[in-house]
Formats: structure tokens, sequence, C-alpha cells
């Protein structure tokens, strides 16, 4: 017989627990308990503050009705090369694309280079982009900007972000419209009026500062798009949905749009 074992009571033979099998016993994990609340980790708890409108179905339907409405957005600045776009882009803060090419038209005759920008007569100069506003601070970037390129860049415009944002005057916005628009380079969504605001109402981010709105945009955006997305959505902006009266029942987007600004 087993020295572990022995006859219990009525004869039946009984095993003696040995330290393996108490072990055992002791390693065997407890099962839970039916009404035991599932932890959920913080990780995977759902970000609230995340806009609902990111689904890449949902933005792939967005991008989709975008393109057929407006298949040939592009800048509406009028330029011949990259520094008349810069200067122009400059111009357009607070102003209409319009007023800027009307101004421009004959700026660029009197200015045709970064050299005739950079030696101008400032007092001049303000009263040449007076129509444009803000002009006194506008002619200070132009100048600058126009010297910057002469001295730093062998007076041909930066095609990178660093170096365009080292131009006094130029923001992310005014780079990213350049390298975009004048070279192709895929730097970074232009994000203006029309960009925040309907980047709002298709609940695609729920910022309101443009740089934070473009690092939203450009997580959800195929990078291929940004170029493109960037003038599509002003062209909507400008066309379709405006800022006070949108004109929803002209909008391609209504049935995927759940802004509570939709007139319908
Ligand atoms: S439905 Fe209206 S609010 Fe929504 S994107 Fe279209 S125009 Fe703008």
């Amino acid at each position: 017989m087993d020295r572990n074992a022995s006859l219990g009571p009525c004869g039946i033979l009984r095993v003696m627990p040995t330290k393996k099998t108490k072990q055992k016993r002791k390693m065997q994990p407890k099962k839970p308990r039916a009404s035991q609340p599932v932890r959920v980790p913080k990780s995977a708890a759902v970000n609230k503050k995340s806009p609902a409108g990111i689904d890449p179905r949902r933005v792939a339907a967005i991008l989709a009705k975008l393109d057929d409405a407006y298949p040939a957005a592009t800048c509406e600045l009028k330029h011949e090369n990259a520094f008349q776009l810069l200067i122009s882009t400059i111009l357009s803060a607070q102003c209409t694309d319009v007023r800027v090419n009307q101004v421009a038209e004959i700026l660029y005759k009197k200015y045709p280079t970064p050299e005739a920008f950079a030696h101008a007569n400032p007092a001049e100069l303000e009263q040449d982009i007076r129509p444009t506003g803000f002009f006194r601070n506008k002619t200070k970037s132009i100048m600058g900007a126009s010297k910057a390129i002469l001295e730093n860049f062998g007076g041909q415009v930066p095609r990178t972000m660093e170096e365009m944002l080292t131009l006094p005057g130029a923001a992310r916005k005014t780079a990213n419209v350049v390298l975009g628009t004048a070279f192709g380079i895929t730097s970074g969504i232009v994000v203006d009026t029309h960009v925040i605001r309907i980047s709002n109402r298709l609940d695609l981010t729920r910022n309101e500062d443009p740089k934070k709105i473009e690092q939203d945009l450009m997580q959800v955006i195929p990078k291929e798009k940004w170029i493109v997305f960037s003038h599509q959505v002003i062209w909507h902006g400008r066309r379709v949905c405006q800022a006070r009266k949108p004109k929803c029942v002209e909008c391609n987007l209504e049935k995927i749009c759940h802004s509570k600004d939709k007139t319908i």
C-alpha cells in the first residue's frame, strides 16, 4: 500500500494529500464570480473629446463627395510664380481673393521681382496695397520676406516648411498654400476660416485652434489628398457652406452632415 494511503472508517481507502498535490490546489486560479464587474483599462476607454465623424468610411465618403462637387478646385489667387503667390497669400489675410487679385494685377507690374519689393519705398507700397487692409503690417511682411528671400535663399522662394517659416509674415497657412499650390509639395493642410468652420460642422475636429485642427485633419485625411482637400473645402465654404446661412439644400454632403448649423 502507498505510504500516503490508509484505511478509513468502514474500510474505505483514504489517500492523504502530499506536498505536491497541496501546491497544485493552491496554483489553481480562482473562478471569477459571475457578479464581478469587468474592468475596462483606461487606454481602452472611449475618449469623449474624439469627434464622432472620423470613422474612415465616413471620411472616405466626405472626400468622394468633395471630389464630385469640386473636381477642379484650386487656389483662386492669381499668380505667375511662387513668389507672387507668396505675396498674394500675405495680402489675403482678412481680405477676399477677389480684392487681392484686383490689387495684385497692378502691383506685380510695378514690383515684378523680390528685389523690387525689398527696395520699395514703404510709404508708397503701403498705399499700393491699402485696399487689402492691414496695409502697414502687410508692407513690413512683404518687404521682410522679400529681403529674406534675397539674403538667405538666393532670390528663390524656399521649398521646405522649416525654411518658409523663417520668412516674415509666413505662418503655416501661408507656407502650406505656397508649397502645395506652387510646388505641389505636400507639407500640411491649409487651415483658413472656411476650413475651421467646415471641419467642425462635419465633425472632423472639435478644435478651434488652427494648429490643432491641422493636426486633427492630418490624422484622418490621407496625405495624397491634403492639397486638394484644402482647396475643395475652401471652395465649399465660399459657394455652399457659408458662415451665416449655409445652403444645405444645395449641399451634396447634407445626408452625412449632422451640424447644428444646418438650415434644413
Ligand atoms: S449640410 Fe449644410 S452645414 Fe452641412 S456641410 Fe452642407 S452646407 Fe454645410
